[in-house]
């Protein structure tokens, strides 16, 4: 940790070192990586959350299936160990375009299904003794101005229709929770959690070790080979082949450096800033004694947590996108995003203006053509897949593993019946159509931002047309 920062300042913020969730513990031990040419029962591309979810529920209902995670890094190194830890029951991409394509029943059910998935994340947690600072809390959605209110309310609005459990909250109801200048309301969403990412991937490796699964760090697939009739899908990677009976990619916002599938998934950045553990002074003006999850109105909004060691941690977009598909390696982000998330916690939480910014990350998610997450498997090739979270992954995770479980055992299921099970979805556009429409949409989405703050009241339309243009809908 840095010591001696200046009051407020950045100058001695760490940054990158994956993500401020190591900083306590130190960087996990290396597992050895695959000894050579393999065949198992169930191959899995990525230990992050959706690997390690879909091998927990395999093992849990086959025992003797032979299971091997392959993971270039270590298993926590991308977005779960380095997310907002935020457990909550979004469906990406929003509901509305599921209930014109699928009907309004599945799609409720879809919601409680996530619902549900955040309670059996936490008693996962408690039955393997994941401590993972697991608060639940609820979720706070508040606006600072005008033009965000309106959103807040044509939320409240929509989240009626479904089983929210939302409750539109005034000034005063808002202040009593959480002291955000300029709030003029918010929403409460009681199903989500507050977690520790990395304390639950590392809880969850070691749970699934522990039944059996081998996880094998330091392995990086290059290529995954669909099965035929004559031949079983193959993982082709730089310690090894894997023949296997079935496949599972699990590689997120990664997924673009495999062979064939530089166009599925946008890789975009989410970076992170966390500060100095705050006097109790400090705390007695801003409230946030029940550790909701909490998130703007804005477009280029920005989301945030209470640390379990007293800390402010807050996310948003800096610099979203790198040309090419490019993903990071280490988790270090642009100074300028530093800057600009740090100006924003100063905004919300006046009181806290003289903490130091301890540390700084950034982590990659997969963006699909349509913002819509996927869970895949075919019975004729053998492999399947999970991601397209875009930024709301971590309970979804949880539902992805367990759909993909019932699809590999040929189970069917009311998971594998739910609508966001084998999509189809367009690719992305080659480059450079694909880097100048995400930073065209990103500019309108801080320009629409801006004015709003400067006193416009209804959405700016340049934000209308960035979500038509880039096909993300809410
Ligand atoms: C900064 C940030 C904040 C976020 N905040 C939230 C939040 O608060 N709430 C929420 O719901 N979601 C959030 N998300 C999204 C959420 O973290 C992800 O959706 C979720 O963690 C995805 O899990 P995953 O296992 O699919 O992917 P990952 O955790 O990215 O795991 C993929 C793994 O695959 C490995 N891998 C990749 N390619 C290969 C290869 N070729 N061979 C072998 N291994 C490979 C990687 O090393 C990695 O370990 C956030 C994301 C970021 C980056």
């Amino acid at each position: 940790m840095p010591s001696g920062s200046a009051p407020g300042g950045t100058r001695n913020t760490v940054n990158g070192a994956v993500s401020f969730w190591y900083a306590g513990t130190g960087l996990p031990e290396p597992r050895p990586p695959l000894p050579g040419d393999a065949e198992v029962d169930v191959a899995i591309v990525g230990a992050g959350y959706t690997g390690l979810w879909s091998a927990y529920y395999l093992k849990k209902a086959e025992p003797s299936l032979r299971i091997a995670v392959l993971e270039s890094r270590f298993a926590g190194f991308g977005a779960s160990g380095r997310n907002g830890g935020w457990l909550a029951n979004s469906i990406t991409g929003g509901r509305t375009g599921y209930e014109r394509t699928h009907g309004r029943a599945g799609t409720v059910r879809f919601q409680e299904l996530l619902n549900e998935s955040v309670d059996e994340v936490i008693a996962v947690a408690a039955a393997e003794g994941i401590e993972a600072d697991i608060v639940k809390g609820g979720e706070l959605l508040v606006a600072r101005n005008a033009a965000q209110l309106g959103r807040l309310d044509a939320l409240a609005a929509e989240a009626a229709r479904w089983p929210d459990d939302a409750v539109r909250l005034g000034p005063a109801e808002t202040a009593a929770r959480l002291r955000v200048a300029g709030a003029l309301g918010s929403v409460h969403i009681p199903h989500c959690a507050r977690i520790q990412p990395a304390r639950l991937v590392r809880g969850l490796a070691a749970a699934v070790e522990r039944l059996g699964v081998a996880i094998h760090e330091g392995t990086t697939a290059t290529e995954i080979l669909a099965g035929t009739a004559a031949a079983r899908p193959v993982v082709v990677t730089d310690r090894g082949r894997v023949r296997a009976r079935h496949v599972l990619r699990a590689t997120e916002g990664f997924t673009a450096n495999l062979k064939g599938l530089h166009r599925e998934w946008l890789p975009m950045n989410s970076s992170m800033i966390v500060t100095e553990p705050l006097p109790p002074d400090v705390w007695e003006e801003v409230g946030w004694d029940g550790c909701e999850t909490v998130e703007d109105m804005a477009h280029a909004y920005v989301y945030l947590q209470r640390t379990a060691d007293g800390r402010i941690a807050i996310g948003g977009r800096g610099v979203p996108y790198r040309y090419g598909s490019r993903t990071d390696l280490d988790g270090a982000t642009q100074p300028q995003t530093v800057d600009l998330l740090a100006g924003i916690l100063r905004e919300m939480f006046p009181a806290a203006g003289d903490a130091a910014i301890e540390h700084a990350w950034a982590g990659v998610l997969g963006v699909p053509r349509d913002w819509k997450a996927t869970v895949g498997y075919s019975p004729d090739t053998g492999v399947g897949f999970a991601g397209g979270y875009v930024g709301t992954g971590v309970t979804a995770t949880n539902l992805a593993g367990r759909t993909l479980a019932d699809l590999v055992l040929g189970r069917p299921s009311e998971l594998t019946g739910m609508p966001w099970v084998n999509r189809k979805v367009r690719r992305w556009e080659v480059e450079p159509v694909r880097w100048l429409a995400v930073q065209a949409m990103y500019a309108a989405y801080h320009r629409a931002d801006r004015q709003e703050r400067d006193g416009r009241t209804g959405t700016a339309p340049l934000a209308v047309l960035a979500d038509r243009v880039s096909g993300r809908s809410h």
